[in-house]
């Protein structure tokens, strides 16, 4: 019988592959390759320029911790702002917290946003809801144009590579904290502490130099490269490792917890280096 196989090489040396069913969608858009995938283990995986984005599966772990975290440290979360994420699992994370009124996305290939309504439902499903404004747009030149300030902007993006290179210097973060209310949340995506260690220490100092408070947290997800990723908050006010979390309401969720907000926060030795 025949073997289908996806492989995505996670560096030169590294591959990551997986066994699919079939393939439900490829395209080239103006900005990428898109393709959805019918893996056996993760089931639907949308995969761009070679790269997984997302997973049914796995989804939960990267979309619950990019958006519990910074949205359980603000202490009213009203209006956010995600740049990148056009699959739309963040904003369904988002949406779950009663505080917010309204939700922006800004993401640079109007393709992504149509390919994940249509073979995505399980994620996508919250950008239909009237709370959300999807502007295709990129991220980069939106930051620099809106005269809008928000509680928490959410950096939701592919690698540094192509049109997600500029989301990860010193120049767009500074931007970004021009667009943040006095009490306002960055929050980033910020790839593998195993691959992409010069990666982690240059946007921390960068974030630590513009941000009274930076922090860094870590989740495992086995479809990312290594499976430990790390995210990077820069904070005006409030500290994400001192709030109390379990005075807040409650939601729903797989992965996160309030006892997981506090642990993730817990660094092994090898990553608290990179960011001294
Ligand atoms: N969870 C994902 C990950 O870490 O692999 C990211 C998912 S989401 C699909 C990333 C999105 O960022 C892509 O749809 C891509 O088109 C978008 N993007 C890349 N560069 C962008 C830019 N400059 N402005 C807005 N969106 C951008």
């Amino acid at each position: 019988m025949i073997e289908l196989n996806f492989t995505e090489k996670q560096t030169k040396n590294v591959s990551f592959t997986c066994k699919i069913k079939r393939t439900l969608h490829t395209e080239k858009s103006s900005f990428q390759e898109i393709a959805v995938l019918e893996t056996i283990e993760f089931g639907k995986m949308l995969v761009l320029d070679g790269t997984v984005q997302t997973t049914i599966e796995d989804e939960f772990v990267y979309h619950e911790m990019i958006t519990h975290v910074p949205l359980y440290t603000h202490a009213e979360p009203k209006r956010i702002l995600v740049i990148g994420g056009g699959d739309g699992g963040t904003i369904k994370e988002i949406l779950k917290h009663p505080t917010v009124e309204s939700v922006e996305l800004v993401e640079i290939d109007e393709r992504v946003v149509q390919v994940s309504k249509k073979y995505l439902p399980e994620i996508s499903y919250a950008l239909n809801d009237p709370r959300v404004k999807i502007n295709i747009r990129d991220g980069i030149e939106h930051i620099k144009n809106i005269n809008t300030k928000y509680d928490i902007i959410i950096i939701d993006s592919t690698d540094p590579i192509g049109p997600a290179e500029g989301l990860f210097t010193y120049d767009f973060y500074s931007n970004i904290n021009k667009k943040l209310t006095d009490t306002g949340i960055l929050i980033a995506q910020t790839e593998s502490p195993f691959f992409n260690k010069e990666l982690i220490k240059n946007v921390f100092k960068n974030i630590s130099s513009i941000f009274p408070i930076a922090k860094l947290y870590l989740a495992n997800i086995p479809t990312y490269p290594s499976g430990l990723w790390s995210f990077t908050i820069g904070s005006k006010k409030y500290d994400p490792t001192v709030v109390n979390i379990s005075a807040k309401y409650d939601i729903n969720s797989k992965y996160y917890t309030k006892k997981i907000h506090n642990s993730c926060f817990v660094l092994p030795e090898f990553v608290k280096e990179l960011l001294i």
